[in-house]
């Protein structure tokens, strides 16, 4: 498995720290507002990691936080700017912070399940989590690397030389472009210092501290919940292109300089799902949400597919025309397994068909470990299909078929549920009443049933042995 370390530069091969073993943790979202799909793009690669190494054998530890406190307005420079995001909005509707988050939470885990994510072993919560928080901040403090000041506590970035390793943005260029949007605080020994617990008198979320009552900053908590579930030093750590700077590279200053340990051995990150240009964001333009989308007829394996079909680090336009063609590619495919692959006359196995699943899997495991190739992964499908249609499967052939489809969707999970015999057994006697009317040539009541099932999304196909039905 080689994958696109942000760190690094460069495409690495994988090595776990520990044999077999995946330790990962996704940044997770911000709960002051619904998720727009564009942050559920950073939470699918979490998901298609999870899923890509469990089909490769490995087990794999997955920790997404849930950041319930001290994300802050201005969180694209490094200071201790702006205002808390969740403590803003409750304050513009006046309801209570906590109310807010949780109730974001709960949509967050709705949308999840509707694009098949799976489940995490945990959800963390900043605010379960503060005094995992203050011992880290503690120990920065006692080694030098922050210092508090009238409530509030500092990291002093110019006591960490790899500052700047991840993004690029050393303090040595930090300064030289100084844009004026760091804050200048006289109780700054740098002004690119940023805030790992803050003193506020009006936030509504507070916590006692050895500095006193205050909230902790956004970049400690990952450092402290990562750390308190997959220790010093894992695997991989994910996020949005956002994330790079300044989240990630507070978060690497912050580990490494209490542990001495490297702190993540691969940073991998998605690039932008945009709309007309510019990255979808909450704080401008046309947004998106899942229930929006499903509002619309789309699926949530519709939005998985399209999202999958373009690999994870290009940029990923929103566009209908985009949805509606993963619409129609899951149609393809289901239609496959459930319909062209179903009742195939009995026969025995052909070895053509086995040799095509051989070589298609083996090409959709290169596709994988080519640094998470899902694009060239659904050729393989496409190609597999016509190649397998053309070789006309026995019903034995046809099995093991569905049998690789259905291990190709273990990582792309589009493939609809299996039909409930109830529906089978339901249709099979619309059939029959249907034949029944036929014969005694009421055609009106025929077509009735034909035309009751297709309102429901179900064609009826009269062939020469019979009649068949798919879903459309
Ligand atoms: P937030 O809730 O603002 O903390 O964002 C949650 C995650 O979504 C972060 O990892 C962001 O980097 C990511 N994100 C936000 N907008 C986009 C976007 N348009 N495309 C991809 N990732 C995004
Ligand atoms: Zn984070």
């Amino acid at each position: 498995m080689r994958l696109q370390d942000t760190l690094s530069g460069k495409l690495e091969e994988f090595v776990p720290l520990r044999p077999g073993k995946v330790r990962m943790y996704n940044c997770g979202p911000t709960v002051y507002r619904r998720n727009h799909i564009g942050n559920y793009r950073a939470y699918m690669l979490g998901d298609l990691l999870r899923r890509t190494f469990e089909y490769l054998g490995y087990e794999v530890q997955q920790i997404m936080n849930i950041t319930d406190v001290g994300h802050l307005t201005e969180d694209d420079v490094a200071d201790a700017r702006g205002e808390d995001k969740l403590q803003k909005e409750a304050q513009a509707r006046k309801v209570d912070p906590w109310a807010i988050a949780r109730e974001v939470e709960e949509w967050f885990h709705q949308d999840r399940k509707t694009l098949r994510m799976l489940d995490a072993d945990a959800y963390p919560r900043a605010t379960d989590h503060i005094a995992e928080m203050i011992a880290m901040i503690e120990s920065l403090i006692e080694k030098g690397h922050a210092y508090a000041v009238d409530g509030n506590v500092y990291f002093a970035v110019q006591s960490f030389e790899r500052y700047g390793t991840l993004s690029g943005n050393t303090l040595a260029k930090l300064e030289a472009g100084a844009s004026g949007r760091v804050e200048e605080r006289e109780e700054k020994r740098n002004p690119n210092d940023f805030a790992l617990w803050k003193h506020d008198p009006k936030h509504l979320m507070q916590w006692d501290s050895p500095w006193g009552k205050g909230f902790p900053g956004w970049h400690i908590e990952c450092s402290a919940m990562s750390r308190k579930y997959l220790g010093d030093t894992f695997d991989i750590h994910t996020g949005g292109p956002d994330n790079i700077f300044p989240h990630h590279e507070c978060e690497i200053a912050q580990s490494e300089s209490v542990t001495g340990e490297t702190f993540v051995r691969y940073w991998v990150h998605v690039g932008w799902l945009t709309i007309g240009g510019d990255k979808m964001a909450k704080r401008a333009g046309k947004l998106y949400t899942v229930p929006e989308l499903v509002e619309m007829g789309y699926e949530g394996p519709d939005i998985r597919l399209y999202m999958l079909k373009q690999h994870y680090r290009k940029p990923l336009p929103f566009d209908l025309e985009l949805l509606d063609e993963a619409k129609r590619i899951r149609k393809r495919i289901n239609n496959f397994v459930f319909y062209e692959m179903a009742n195939r006359p009995e026969d025995f196995e052909k070895d053509a068909v086995k040799a095509e699943i051989e070589e298609a899997r083996e090409r959709f495991q290169a596709a994988l470990s080519d640094d998470l190739n899902t694009s060239e992964a659904l050729a393989v499908i496409h190609g597999f299909m016509t190649a397998v249609n053309k070789l006309e499967p026995s019903n034995a052939d046809a099995a093991l078929v569905v049998e690789f489809v259905r291990e190709w969707d273990g990582v792309f999970a589009i493939l609809d549920d299996e039909p409930e015999d109830d529906l089978d057994t339901e249709i099979q006697q619309l059939i029959e009443e249907r034949n029944a009317a036929r014969a005694s040539k009421d055609f009106a009541h025929a077509d009735q049933i034909r035309d009751d099932l297709l309102a429901r999304g179900i064609e009826l196909l009269d062939t020469a042995q019979g009649t068949r039905w798919k879903t459309k």
